[in-house]
């Protein structure tokens, strides 16, 4: 076995246990080449030495004979003890008679004295030490016999014993994980995903070879490293691309990496790889950049949507999540018409003040939270509209979003329909707002689940249309109700020919399916102009009012009563 499988100087710590210093002063100086000499002059202070827990030590050389704790006394003592019996003692002995004694007391071998050849000591010093380290290893070596790399538990040993045998050397944490591998399984078959994970623990032992290098695949498509600093990761990921689709032949194989430089020591192991894992994450679904650095930035980030998940309960319980409405009106007609709302979830927090959905949404649509969020507006939104329809006779629908967590539960369908009913509202009084990407995951499971919804007479509504990527084969047969477009192209769109180009034909494809088109984001009289020159129908955005308190938009409600008395009179 090559020593410790990388390169380093590997020193190792001795404990030389002997009363006569000349003895120790003799023995330290023929191993000071090889191992870093430590000295006690009798058991006691060799315990203590031993119980200091930010030493470690390789190897203990015994003398029987001291005054205060003798060897034998000592080698008792480190037999019994969990911790200090992993260390290897070697007894330096002339009598033959103490040898059967120290071996029944667990000594693993011996040094006669006086001692003659440093040749024969170093040695013996040599041969014990890799004995017990390679044990040790063994004992927890599993090899993933996918990878050749190691498991968990034996990564876990080898970044403790370089940091205790080189704790000087600059180290990174990387963490790899493979996009969406369960699509190469599905889509090769599972030979070929086990070909790639294969594969990737190849080439990477091959890429980082002149490092200290050493890994493990803790999980099916998750890879942890643990590498001596270095500053080309671009390059060797970009190899690292180019070789794996080589060699398993499949053009795109998606991965990321997450990379936290230079560890802190004083971290544990668990923290550098959670670290490296946090960088990891957050470079998720950006393809153009496959590889993160930790930061410090990003730690606080991380602490701040901990709080966020944290308080979620409590943030329901004492209603700091306030349901805005802002307005959609249609104006196909000569006067605008308040036609429907959209409800939007806002954070009131006691301590951090007002947080913008863009801060919480993606965080737990990731973490499956969402549901939560989303049941607690849907039942809001529906006592709304059944509140103002008493209050003023006239129904105005809200359109709720649905999460893609949403739409996989399979208690969607009742937990709607029995909103509804709760409020004695129809199903197309609560529209129901699913982002076009969405689609694209599973177009055929969600397809499902939104033919039922419109069985049932809910209305859906597709959000952020254009975003995404849709097929136009898919579009014309989906079944939808409304078409929302996305907001990035109202906002260039006097600014750019190719974003009016993109409104154009997003209105062609709803009169095309024969459905009506909402323009949101739209916050100056000269969008409106040109997207009604158009033929868009309903227009939402700025223009007529932001997402407002529900008292607020009861302003929009009363103007609109209004206006209906006042057009029946004509
Ligand atoms: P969305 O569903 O596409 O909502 C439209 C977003 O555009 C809202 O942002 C709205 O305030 C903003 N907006 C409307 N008109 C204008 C305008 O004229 N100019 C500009 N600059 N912005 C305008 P908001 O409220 O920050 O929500 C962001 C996203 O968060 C929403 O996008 C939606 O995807 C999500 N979201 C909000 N509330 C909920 C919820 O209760 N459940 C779920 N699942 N998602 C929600
Ligand atoms: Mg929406
Ligand atoms: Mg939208």
């Amino acid at each position: 076995m090559k020593e410790f499988g990388y390169s380093g100087k590997n020193r190792r710590r001795v404990l030389i246990v002997d009363d006569e210093e000349i003895n120790r002063l003799i023995l330290g100086r023929m191993i000071a080449e090889k191992y870093d000499p430590e000295y006690a002059e009798n058991g006691e202070k060799a315990l203590e030495l031993l119980q200091d827990p930010s030493k470690r030590y390789s190897l203990i050389l015994l003398d029987l004979w001291m005054p205060v704790m003798d060897g034998f006394d000592l080698l008792g003592r480190i037999r019994s003890d969990e911790e200090l019996s992993n260390i290897p003692v070697i007894v330096m002995t002339s009598e033959k008679a103490a040898e059967a004694r120290s071996i029944k007391l667990g000594a693993d071998d011996f040094i006669s004295k006086p001692y003659r050849s440093p040749e024969v000591i170093k040695a013996r010093c040599d041969r014990i030490i890799q004995l017990y380290e390679n044990r040790k290893i063994l004992r927890s070596a599993e090899k993933d016999t996918l990878t050749g790399l190691y498991t968990r538990e034996f990564f876990n040993e080898y970044i403790i014993q370089i940091d205790t045998f080189d704790s000087q050397m600059d180290m990174d944490a990387l963490v790899l994980n493979i996009e969406h591998f369960h699509m190469v399984n599905e889509m090769y078959g599972r030979s070929m995903g086990d070909k790639v994970l294969g594969c990737v623990g190849e080439i990477l032992r091959e890429l980082f070879g002149d490092s200290v290098f050493i890994a493990c695949r803790p999980d099916a498509d998750y890879f942890y490293m643990y590498i001596s600093h270095r500053d080309d990761y671009d390059t060797v990921f970009a190899r690292f691309n180019s070789e794996l689709s080589a060699v398993t032949d499949i053009p795109v194989i998606r991965y990321r990496v997450g990379i936290y430089e230079h560890v802190e020591k004083s971290n544990t192991i668990e923290e550098r790889i959670d670290h490296a894992k946090l960088a990891c994450d957050g470079v998720r679904g950006d393809y153009t950049k496959p590889i993160s650095f930790y930061s410090k930035e990003l730690h606080e980030v991380d602490l701040y949507h901990e709080r966020l998940v944290h308080d979620i309960d409590e943030a329901i319980f004492n209603r700091d999540l306030i349901v805005y409405y802002q307005p959609k009106y249609d104006i196909t007609g000569d006067t605008p018409r308040l036609r429907s709302a959209e409800a939007l979830i806002r954070w009131k927090h006691p301590e951090l003040g007002m947080i913008s959905p863009g801060d919480f949404i993606p965080l737990f649509e990731n973490n499956g939270l969402i549901q939560k969020l989303d049941h607690y507006v849907w039942a809001e939104a529906a006592l709304q509209v059944r509140k103002w329809k008493v209050r003023h006779g006239i129904s105005i629908p809200v359109s709720v979003n649905v999460s893609r967590v949403d739409i996989y539960d399979p208690d969607l369908k009742n937990r709607l329909s029995s909103i509804v009913k709760e409020n004695k509202l129809t199903t197309d009084e609560l529209m129901l707002e699913i982002t076009e990407s969405a689609y694209a995951d599973d177009a055929k499971a969600l397809i499902e689940v939104v033919e039922q919804l419109r069985g049932m007479g809910f209305k859906i509504e597709m959000d952020d249309f254009g975003s995404g990527y849709s097929s136009l084969n898919m579009i014309t047969t989906i079944p939808i109700d409304v078409l929302k477009m996305d907001m990035k192209f109202i906002r260039n769109m006097n600014r750019d020919e190719k974003s009016l180009k993109m409104v154009e034909l997003v209105i062609d494809i709803a009169k095309f399916l024969k459905v009506p088109v909402v323009a949101e984001g739209v916050e100056d009289a000269s969008q409106v102009e040109t997207l009604k020159g158009m033929g868009c129908d309903v227009i939402q955005g700025y223009y007529f009012s932001k997402p407002v308190m529900p008292q607020e938009f009861e302003e929009f409600i009363i103007e609109e009563v209004r206006r209906r008395k006042k057009a029946e009179k004509k």
